[in-house]
């Protein structure tokens, strides 16, 4: 599996209704599965830049940054 974010070979952790990327440069992150399932169906690409900022700047809340539907919306 591909890093969502860069596209990096990384270990997915499939969760119940989402996946856990370990990606060694993005930083560990969640992806929900509607979230997955738009990616698959509209082909999108996260703006790296963006997406690696937003998960920055989730770290610290003591929660995986989690991005599901409408966060994915406005990270492309
Ligand atoms: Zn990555």
């Amino acid at each position: 599996m591909n890093c969502y974010i860069c596209g990096k070979d990384v270990e997915v952790i499939k969760l119940s209704d989402s996946e856990e990327i370990p990606c060694p440069d993005c930083s560990l992150y969640r992806i929900s599965g509607t979230a997955i399932a738009l990616f698959k169906r509209h082909n999108w690409r996260f703006n790296m830049e963006l997406a690696r900022r937003w998960i920055a700047s989730q770290q610290g809340s003591g929660t995986v940054p989690l991005i599901d539907s409408s966060r994915a919306a406005i990270l492309l």
